[in-house]
């Protein structure tokens, strides 16, 4: 079992070598990319499990990602990112996104702090049927393990008072990642409109429209079903703009603005590791994604 958790943690730090190495052989593009950068949970706590933890950055890396990319990038809001990749600009920074999945208590706690103190922006996607839950997200394997070992804050959603708190801050975006965080290869499409739909109802009724343009799907990996063609329709149908996988990828203007790709960030990651993300070094993250069998 060790070696298997800590092949999987070579593995990770192997590809971000890769990615590093890559970026520095690679010429910039020229046609316009943006990179989606994804965090889930954001702790110190000192759990180390590679096999279900590595999603989770601590406060201190996060904040050297956030610093490099205030410095050396134009980081926008998810719900911008379409229309800000069919304008043309002079600036020669890269464009990209910071989201976070699945609305822990931790965003308000760590991430906001470091968005103000950098002035920088990000989009958080909640699971509306669960803020404000006092035990851990049921899909949340990390939480569910660790719950009496690592403080409440680590696996603890938000509740709608820290989530409009974030929205007021004027640094984050609120958008939707379902209801309830079913895998969509496993739920039949009409479950599947509903949770697209309530989750949107939800975040208007609580925050407004500017809140409730942009969703991510559960677990998000097209190839495992997990963002079919009905699930991306019935998103479109209940009103967001704009949506997102967790495939691995750089968008551009010529993207589907439904089935955006995302770049996984992990705990092992540099600054390094993140300018070659964001600069789209990706090849090695093509490889580790086809590995893997599930995501969040
Ligand atoms: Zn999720």
């Amino acid at each position: 079992m060790m070696t298997t958790l800590t092949a999987k943690r070579t593995l990770k730090h192997t590809a971000g070598l890769a990615s590093v190495l890559l970026h520095m052989a690679t010429p910039a593009a020229a046609v316009r990319r943006a990179c989606v950068l994804l965090y889930h949970r954001v702790s110190a706590a000192p759990v180390v499990e590679s096999r279900i933890d590595d999603w989770n950055v601590t406060p201190d890396t996060l904040e050297r990602h956030i610093a490099w990319l205030a410095a050396h990038a134009e980081l926008v809001f998810a719900r911008d990112l379409p229309r800000r990749l069919a304008t043309s600009s002079s600036s020669t920074r890269p464009i990209a996104c910071l989201t976070f999945d699945d609305g822990f208590r931790n965003f308000h706690d760590e991430v906001v702090p470091l968005l103000r103190r950098y002035d920088a922006r990000a989009t958080v996607f909640v699971v509306t049927g669960y803020v404000g839950r006092h035990a851990p997200m049921p899909f949340d394997r990390w939480g569910l393990k660790h719950k009496d070992d690592a403080p409440a804050a680590a696996w603890r959603s938000m509740d709608w008072a820290e989530v409009e708190r974030c929205a007021a801050s004027g640094l984050v975006e609120v958008g939707g990642h379902s209801h309830h965080h079913y895998d969509a290869a496993r739920t039949p499409p009409a479950a599947l409109a509903d949770e697209a739909a309530t989750c949107r109802d939800w975040l208007v009724k609580k925050l407004g429209a500017d809140h409730a343009a942009s969703y991510a799907f559960p677990y998000g990996n097209t190839r495992l079903g997990q963002a079919t063609p009905a699930y991306v329709a019935a998103v479109k149908a209940a009103g967001y703009s704009v949506a997102f996988t967790t495939d691995v990828g750089l968008a551009t203007a010529e993207s589907n603005p439904f089935t955006l790709p995302r770049v996984e960030v992990f705990r092992t990651d540099s600054p390094a590791v993140i300018r070659a993300k964001v600069g789209g070094a990706l090849a090695p993250y093509h490889v580790t994604g086809r590995l893997r069998g599930i995501g969040r």
